[in-house]
């Protein structure tokens, strides 16, 4: 498969949509939680993004710069705790695509596996904290396997955002070990965690963007 530097920014651009309609959800978890700012948060921070794609990396051609970008400009706009967790993702998975214009299933399976660890690392949290790492962790796990298993990047990619998916979904169940929420106790059971759940979204988009782009080319 091929994904142009186009693409990605078009996938980028429909992930500020999708934040934008998904705002109000995040918000509302993260007020059971926190301090009910993690849809905002995300909106600053994708319209951020939004403003950075129509101006300075409109002619950009390498999807690694790109990214870096988009990271940069996501922890400038964002004061919460999300800020350098999604920046470091999104700049680590910079690393592995630079200096290309088009990337095939192996970078883009190098780009998520590097997206996830990359955020894992920065934030020291592990599986069953309740944050975004209960998504990520999985996801990674499951891709790393699956896309050496089929050397394929959809299949792989969709078996591991459904593992992302059931790690959210577990959050609901746990009591929160880290970030703001923590002090919250066991009254945080019965809620899923906002982070984790804006983070299996952002996966989800990137699932639903490739597919249709090769129901497209078929
Ligand atoms: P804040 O807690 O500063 O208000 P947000 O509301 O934007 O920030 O984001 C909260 C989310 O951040 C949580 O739901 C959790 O998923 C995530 N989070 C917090 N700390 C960590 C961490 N150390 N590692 C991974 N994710 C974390
Ligand atoms: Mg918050």
């Amino acid at each position: 498969m091929e994904f142009t530097v186009s693409e990605l920014k078009e996938y980028f651009n429909s992930v500020v949509n999708m934040i934008e309609e998904q705002k109000d959800y995040l918000c509302e978890l993260d007020r059971k939680l926190g301090d009910g700012d993690h849809g905002v948060t995300m909106s600053i921070g994708w319209q951020a993004i939004k403003e950075s794609l129509n101006n300075e990396l409109l002619n950009e051609e390498d999807c690694g710069k790109v990214s870096i970008k988009v990271g940069k400009t996501f922890l400038s706009a964002v004061g919460s705790s999300v800020g350098p967790l999604y920046a470091t993702g999104f700049m680590r998975g910079a690393k592995v695509i630079k200096n290309k214009t088009v990337l095939n299933g192996e970078d883009l399976a190098q780009f998520w596996l590097a997206f996830g660890k990359g955020v894992k690392e920065r934030g020291q949290a592990d599986v069953g904290d309740k944050t975004m790492i209960d998504t990520l962790e999985p996801f990674v796990n499951v891709l790393e396997e699956k896309f050496n298993d089929y050397q394929e990047f959809l299949s792989a990619f969709s078996e591991a955002v459904d593992a992302g998916e059931e790690g959210m979904k577990s959050t609901k169940d746990l009591t929160s070990k880290k970030g703001r929420s923590s002090r919250l106790g066991e009254r945080s059971i019965g809620v899923q965690d906002p982070g984790a759940t804006s983070a299996y979204l952002i996966l989800n988009e990137f699932f639903n963007f490739v597919k249709s782009r090769s129901v497209q080319a078929n």
